[in-house]
């Protein structure tokens, strides 16, 4: 990566344009690799959530954007895909340096999710049943009845510090295609790639269309949920502050929403061939050191296996190398922060407390040359029982629990004991008895033979307590449109209305 971009100042983008805060304070930006300043961002404030809102409530009002022929719009989703791909090295650059996740892993699979998520969308506006005609009914009586799907209008897109940009993404490019307008506020931790990626969007679509408002959660987030002029609510993070948005929401029964946490069950069953499923699993788990919300962390091993996996998974871990996410030799790189990498390292503590065995990593790391950075060694712990807390909440760091099983029955029983339901996984050579497991688990993606593996044509949510709604494919779609029904009487005579019998039928 040789690019170096001036990352000092970022104020908000509204309007089309950059605007420095109504309070001129700023908040700093550090790099989790290395504990460096990398910039300043304008903290937002109430007055500037108002601002971003009556801009994109106007640019929606206005209707060049909405009234925009489904085709036409989709030539602007495919102009924004080509606008990501112009600039993958400056956002995969800032992505980097603020989130902490390797340039390997956002130079070959996020910036390409982003350019593909846009270009599928855009496909799937042209063919969008944006208005159906049904049959004529035999009742009520003859009439002309649509289906129109229409825009919700302001959408307010709550955003994580773990996959900034593509989950950004996840919001921006379904709001855009069914004709919204969008606020975002993306985590303190990472809003460098979101600021640049709305300028990106901005140069091809008017202005108020897309706008970023950054600042601390409780105050520019909550102003957001809470704004009247907003319509809809879509919030990617943690249970518990998915929680206060939905009760946030309420109050105005606003649209919403919810990406949440997961403790996701991987099982392994007998037959599995170990030479993929091992470094599936460790795939599953240690890809951005474990804070990614769907994450394989419970790993569930038939007795028969148990010695010979625990052997290759610490044989395959200790090969991983932790370092730089700028370098690209880097297998794995830091935690998000100070205060990120001592909850995990608590939760380690806990698991040794609680009596489960720590096989592998369990402890910081100093990387040369990046002395202030946050880097914990990936962590496996073996005689894990699925009742620990390191087995039932969410640690979002690199830690693996292996739980022993004897029977399936039991796997797939500990598997759903968990208030979480985002992915689960099975390793087997025999797909029909992946297919028996996969309709028992209890969560919105199952992957067989794979892990992480999302696709933009395809829906991607929770169940439980891990969310509600859908992200990506169709399903986001329909998540940010509303449905009119349209009724058209082809009945001319008043006698023969159905309704004139039932309120006149004394006077007929
Ligand atoms: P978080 O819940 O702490 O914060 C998420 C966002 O919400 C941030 O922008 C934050 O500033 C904002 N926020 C915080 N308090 C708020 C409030 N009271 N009102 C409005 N906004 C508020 O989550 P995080 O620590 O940034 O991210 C990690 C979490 O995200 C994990 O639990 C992870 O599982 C989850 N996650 C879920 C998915 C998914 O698709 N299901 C994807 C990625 C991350």
């Amino acid at each position: 990566m040789t690019v170096k971009v001036d990352v000092q100042t970022f104020p908000h983008f509204i309007n089309g344009k950059w605007e420095a805060a109504s309070s001129q304070e700023t908040f700093d930006v550090y790099n989790p690799a290395n504990g460096e300043l990398v910039a300043r961002v304008a903290k937002g404030t109430t007055e500037d959530v108002d601002r971003a809102v009556n801009a994109a409530r106007a640019a929606f009002d206005q209707g060049d954007w909405r009234n925009m022929k489904p085709k036409d719009r989709a030539k602007v989703l495919y102009a924004i895909s080509y606008q990501i791909a112009e600039h993958a090295e400056e956002l995969a650059y800032l992505e980097a340096i603020s989130s902490g996740g390797t340039v390997r892993r956002i130079g070959s699979s996020d910036i390409l999710q982003m350019v593909d998520l846009f270009q599928t969308l855009a496909n799937f506006t042209v063919e969008y049943p944006f208005s159906e005609t049904l049959p004529l009914p035999p009742f009520p009586g003859p009439a002309h009845n649509f289906i129109w799907r229409e825009p919700i209008g302001v959408c307010a897109a709550i955003t994580p510090w773990n996959l900034p940009m593509v989950i950004a993404t996840w919001k921006i490019a379904p709001a855009l295609a069914m004709g919204n307008t969008i606020v975002i506020k993306p985590a303190s931790y990472t809003p460098l790639s979101t600021l640049k990626l709305a300028e990106i969007i901005s140069s091809v679509v008017p202005p108020g269309v897309i706008n970023v408002v950054s600042g601390p959660g409780a105050a520019v987030g909550e102003a957001l949920v809470n704004h009247p002029k907003v319509d809809k609510v879509a919030f990617t993070g943690s249970t518990e502050v998915g929680r206060r948005i939905m009760g946030l929401a309420a109050g105005s029964i606003k649209k919403t929403t919810l990406e949440l946490g997961g403790k996701s069950p991987n099982i392994l069953l007998e037959d599995a061939d170990l030479s993929i499923a091992l470094p599936g699993s460790l795939f599953g788990v240690f890809l951005h050191s474990g804070q990614l919300c769907e994450s394989g962390t419970r790993l569930f091993v038939p007795d028969k296996l148990y010695d010979q996996v625990v052997e290759g998974l610490v044989a395959l871990t200790s090969k991983l190398k932790l370092g730089n996410p700028l370098d690209p030799a880097t297998d794995v790189g830091p935690v998000i922060s100070k205060k990120q990498k001592e909850t995990i390292l608590a939760y380690i503590e806990a698991g040794q407390q609680e009596g489960a065995t720590l096989v592998c990593g369990g402890k910081e790391v100093r990387v040369a040359g990046c002395e202030e950075g946050h880097y914990i060694e990936p962590t496996i712990f073996t005689n894990v029982t699925n009742d620990m807390k390191i087995a039932q909440e969410e640690i979002f760091g690199p830690v693996l629990c292996v739980i022993r099983y004897s029977d399936l029955d039991e796997a797939i029983r500990m598997a759903n004991d968990t208030i979480y339901g985002l992915a689960a996984g099975v390793w087997t050579r025999d797909v029909n008895k992946a297919y028996a497991v996969a309709r028992k688990l209890q969560a919105g993606v199952v992957w067989i033979n794979d892990w992480h593996m999302l696709r933009s044509d395809t829906p991607f949510g929770g169940y439980k307590q891990s969310g509600i709604g859908r992200e990506m494919g169709q399903q986001s779609l329909d998540a940010y449109t509303q449905v009119k029904h349209v009724h058209t009487s082809m009945t001319p005579e008043l006698e023969r209305r159905n309704w004139y019998g039932i309120l006149f039928g004394q006077n007929k």
